[in-house]
């Protein structure tokens, strides 16, 4: 039975990873400040010996004898890492620091949840693992997007000066239930206003792109990584290649509800990329990986999710 720490637990990735690991037979420390996260989605899992649950902040320095770290720690819509983006910035990077050196000291290995993002606006398409990224370092994303390159940047350093063992995920736009209602992010967003017949916001033309991945994919690539041998650290694409537009996704998420709801155009956010679609040769070659669930199915599953949470 291996011990792991999984931050970010709350929030919805984290929870569902805190499921499958315990159900694989591990025991599992859930850690989480609950800023975008909620004690909802662990709650079933309180009654299990092997899961505990500790509100802390990655910011604040934090020991516990593990094996393993999955490194969620970090709101992920651009909404809630927008709110304080000075906060952003300190969770990835005193986070990344602060888990760094939770790992080294007790010969942990750790996985950091990065994201497509260090890509920023990408000029090569699709995005292969070797493209460094077109980033706005003072832009409203550059929170997030520097604070992801930055712990990037620690994450390799303290395997290459200190032989931390560490895995690098790039995580492409992943949805699924459990998301917030209010997170902001696209996904959640459509459903809901398409439930409650509300008008769906798509902002600027709609022409932009995202490739979606269904959550239980990301969780397999994720897993497979860190029971990778130590000498393959990554970073590695994760994510679903299936591209679509956004209004196409608008237009898929009416049909599947039955909504009569209207789209109305919303101006488009600075620096949004306008295309987004992960290479994933590497994640095939070296995880056995790659996704099942197409876009249509993942969404069905996650409006029947949001059914009985939307009134
Ligand atoms: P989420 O917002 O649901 O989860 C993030 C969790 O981190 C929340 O529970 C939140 O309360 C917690 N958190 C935030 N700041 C914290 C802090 N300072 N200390 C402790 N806990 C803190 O988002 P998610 O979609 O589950 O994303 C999880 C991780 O995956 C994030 O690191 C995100 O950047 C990364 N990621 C997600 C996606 C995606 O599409 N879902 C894409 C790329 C990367
Ligand atoms: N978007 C939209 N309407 C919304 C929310 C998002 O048109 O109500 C667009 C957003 O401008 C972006 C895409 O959908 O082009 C994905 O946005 P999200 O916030 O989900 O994630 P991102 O990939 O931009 O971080």
């Amino acid at each position: 039975m291996k011990k792991i720490l999984v931050t970010g637990g709350a929030g919805f990735l984290g929870s569902h990873l805190c499921e499958r690991l315990l159900n694989e037979g591990n025991e599992v420390v859930c850690l989480d400040n609950y800023f975008t996260g909620q004690k909802s989605n662990v709650v079933h899992l309180l009654d299990n010996p092997y899961f505990e649950l500790i509100r802390h902040d990655v910011t604040m320095p934090f020991f516990i004898e593990v094996d393993e770290i999955y490194n969620l720690a970090c709101p992920a819509s651009p909404v809630h890492y927008q709110y304080n983006p000075i906060k952003t910035v300190k969770t990835s990077v005193l986070g990344a620091v602060n888990m760094l050196g939770l790992a080294k000291r007790i010969k942990a290995k750790i996985l950091q949840a990065s994201t497509s993002e260090v890509y920023g606006d990408p000029q090569i398409h699709p995005q292969t693992e070797s493209y460094w990224g077109h980033v706005n370092p003072i832009g409203e994303r550059a929170c997030y997007d520097e604070g992801k390159r930055a712990a990037e940047t620690l994450f390799v350093n303290y395997h290459k000066q200190n032989n931390v063992r560490i895995k690098i995920i790039r995580i492409f736009n992943t949805y699924g239930p459990r998301m917030h209602p209010n997170d902001g992010r696209v996904v959640s967003n459509f459903i809901v206003q398409a439930l409650q017949g509300k008008d769906i916001t798509v902002y600027g033309d709609g022409s932009q792109t995202r490739s979606f991945c269904y959550y239980s994919d990301l969780l397999d690539g994720m897993i497979r990584l860190m029971n990778t041998g130590d000498d393959f650290t990554g970073p590695v694409n994760v994510g679903n290649p299936h591209e679509f537009t956004i209004l196409e996704l608008a237009e898929k998420v009416i049909r599947l509800t039955g909504s009569k709801s209207q789209i109305i155009r919303k101006p488009l956010p600075s620096d949004d990329p306008t295309q987004r679609q992960p290479d994933i040769s590497l994640a095939k070659s070296k995880l056995g990986w790659e996704p099942k669930i197409e876009l249509e199915e993942g969404l069905i599953k996650t409006i029947d999710f949001f059914r009985t949470i939307v009134k």
